[in-house]
């Protein structure tokens, strides 16, 4: 098994906590429902942030994945648009990434 998915395992693995925590946190917030509304409100804006940040960990528990899929299938150091060979460096920086310097900001 190579550093880098042991890299990603790991990230995996804290990217999945992290979007449990996150559902626990929403789960309390629904479960309060004996405040006065002043409370509620404030409630309601913290589980938009919540909801926010597992759209993130979601995003990037996604990209993780995508890139061990890659790993798998013997193509983890070839960009997945233009099939260059990424920079190892950028691969221990970004071990996530699938994709080369060059088409890392293209759609
Ligand atoms: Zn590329």
């Amino acid at each position: 098994m190579s550093q880098r998915t042991v890299a990603l395992e790991a990230l995996r693995g804290d990217l999945i906590a992290r979007i449990e925590r996150y559902q626990a946190s929403k789960q309390r917030f629904e479960g309060a429902l004996d405040k006065d509304i002043e409370d509620q409100s404030i409630e309601l804006e913290n589980s938009e942030v919540v909801d926010s940040l597992e759209n993130e960990a979601e995003a990037e528990l996604k990209q993780v994945m995508h890139a061990l899929k890659r790993i798998d299938a013997g193509e983890g150091e070839h960009c997945d648009r233009c099939a260059a060979i990424i920079d190892p460096k950028r691969l221990v920086a970004l071990p996530y990434t699938t994709r080369c310097m060059h088409c890392a900001d293209l759609p």
